[in-house]
């Protein structure tokens, strides 16, 4: 029961978007919702140094409030809110993809002045395939932006994803009155810099909002707003929660505007902790005993400080600190004592979580992306996190070949940990690592150099598209550089295309050949 009300109360989710298009300054401002920060002002999150810390460290940095680089709660209204950062920039990497394994809702935000960015997409595509509802918030309204119709189509055709309009905006930039709230029914007007307000729409007829329903722009708006009405998709709760239809929120994150109006929606309709796919089918969050999976594990870049920290998602039950777990791989029994720190609005130890949350528990080198930790003797494991297609790949070797047995070792060890995903060349074998970012391989090379003493050379074969094949045997003459072949670790041949034309050249050569991307299977 008790365990029931906490999992009512959890809404777990996290931010994607494309670098600058608002991300900072919308979880700001939710922060200021929160109540965790009372002044308003610009965080410029701007990086500095190799490894770049998030964003929010800047926020925590200025404010002087306890949030971490990657997990984010406060309380909102009756939730508990969680929310999870997806680092773009020099961070993006295949960590970010696998955060989005432990989150039950996505919000994406899309600046106006831009439509869909690269980043955007690529992020959008892993939430699809894991079926996470996501919803759109709109940014920058406050400058000249595209047509909003032409925004929603561009979701529409490029995400391939039904939109919903839950408010309209009436114009935008110099012009921007506010936005229709069609959920509410309420019209938000937008004040600059003074604070929004909220007329009820049977109220837009008294005479003090003459002004603003005689504005031609207003006017013009009414009309949109009726076809969008009559002709528009539906909205459906359903869809949205199937991943099937987003929820579009227009607004602007620095004024702010629109964006208590979209939290309060966002958070009433973004789903609480699912049951989630385990070995033995669904286990519920409500379940008494404590088990979750680790979706990152972190190590430390200090070399004197060799120590990591795994982050786990609870998944059911009550997590208490100084409990035993087992480990589902090895069986082996595991006391989460003082060392887990939790990852949160404090960096206090903490002392208990439950389904939704995140913790960050002491990693002695025992675990692994995706393992399963429960309490008791029941035996399940968690859903294996998917692989996720790299873009960046590089020839990888020794610089000492005297060396080698060291760099088998290392090489080994990190791609087992999920750090780089390793390749063989074929038939000629040679060693090629892929990744989604190129920070993977900074932390690669330092990694070689500071745990196993090798010095790596990298040599860039530059991004390609993967694409991989269904046969356990192919003709080795249908390859070269720009359709290399190569085999995955557990041996399956894949294709790293040089680009789309070299993709669609071959495919067209070869139509009986299957090619698969992981984006459309996992
Ligand atoms: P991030 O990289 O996604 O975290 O983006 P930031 O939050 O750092 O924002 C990038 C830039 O866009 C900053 O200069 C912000 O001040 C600006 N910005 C963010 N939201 C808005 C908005 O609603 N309107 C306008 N005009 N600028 C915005």
């Amino acid at each position: 029961m008790h365990i029931a009300e906490e999992v009512q109360k959890r809404k777990t989710f996290a931010i994607i978007s494309h670098p600058d298009a608002g991300k900072t300054t919308l979880t700001e401002k939710l922060l200021l919702q929160g109540n965790l920060i009372r002044s308003a002002g610009t965080v410029k999150g701007k990086k500095s140094g190799k490894f770049a810390t998030s964003d929010w460290m800047e926020i925590e940095k200025q404010r002087g409030i306890s949030v971490t680089s990657s997990v984010m709660n406060f309380p909102y209204k009756d939730y508990k809110v969680n929310i999870l950062d997806t680092p773009g920039h020099e961070d993006f990497s295949e960590d970010t993809y696998r955060t989005l394994t432990a989150v039950d809702s996505v919000v994406m935000i899309i600046d106006a002045t831009k439509g869909i960015e690269a980043q955007t997409i690529k992020l959008f595509k892993v939430c699809k395939m894991r079926g996470i509802p996501i919803f759109t918030f709109i940014n920058k309204m406050d400058r000249e932006g595209r047509e909003p119709l032409a925004l929603l189509e561009q979701i529409e055709e490029v995400l391939d994803i039904e939109t919903y309009p839950m408010n309209w905006p009436v114009g935008m930039g110099k012009r921007f009155l506010g936005i229709f709230d069609r959920h509410q029914k309420q019209f938000v007007k937008f004040n600059g810099n003074e604070a929004e307000s909220y007329i009820p729409y049977d109220e837009l007829q008294q005479a003090e909002h003459q002004d603003l329903v005689q504005n031609a722009t207003f006017q013009e708006t009414e009309e949109e707003l009726e076809l969008l009405d009559e002709a528009g998709d539906n909205f459906s709760l359903e869809s949205v929660l199937r991943g099937d239809q987003t929820p579009v929120f227009f607004g602007s994150a620095l004024a702010p505007f629109g964006v208590q109006t979209f939290f309060d929606t966002f958070i009433d309709m973004a789903p609480n902790p699912n049951p989630r796919k385990t070995t033995e089918g669904l286990v519920q969050p409500e379940k008494e005993e404590f088990s979750g999976f680790i979706f990152k594990i972190q190590a430390n870049m200090n070399p004197s400080h060799r120590d990591r920290v795994a982050f786990l998602r609870v998944c059911s039950g009550k997590f208490e600190r100084g409990m035993s777990v087992h480990l589902a791989r090895t069986g082996k029994t595991i006391k989460l004592s003082q060392t887990q720190q939790f990852v949160a609005s404090s960096r206090d130890t903490v002392e208990e979580a439950y389904p939704g949350d995140i913790i960050g528990i002491y990693d002695p080198n025992a675990y692994r992306i995706g393992d399963t930790l429960i309490e008791g003797k029941e035996k399940f494991a968690y859903d294996e996190l998917p692989q996720f297609p790299p873009e960046l790949f590089k020839r990888v070797t020794a610089k000492n070949v005297m060396k080698s047995k060291q760099f088998k070792k290392g090489l080994e060890q990190l791609v087992q940990e999920g750090a780089i995903q390793l390749f063989t060349a074929y038939p000629m074998e040679s060693y090629i690592i892929g990744a989604v970012g190129e920070l993977q391989y900074q932390v690669f090379e330092h990694r070689m150099r500071n745990e196993y003493n090798v010095e790596i050379v990298l040599e860039s074969i530059g991004e390609r598209i993967p694409r991989w094949l269904d046969e356990e045997k192919v003709d080795t003459t249908l390859f070269d550089e720009r359709n290399l072949l190569v085999k995955d670790r557990e041996g399956a041949f894949l294709v790293l295309f040089k680009n789309d034309f070299a993709l669609r050249w071959f495919q067209d050569k070869h139509k009986d050949m299957k090619l698969i991307d992981l984006f459309e299977v996992n």
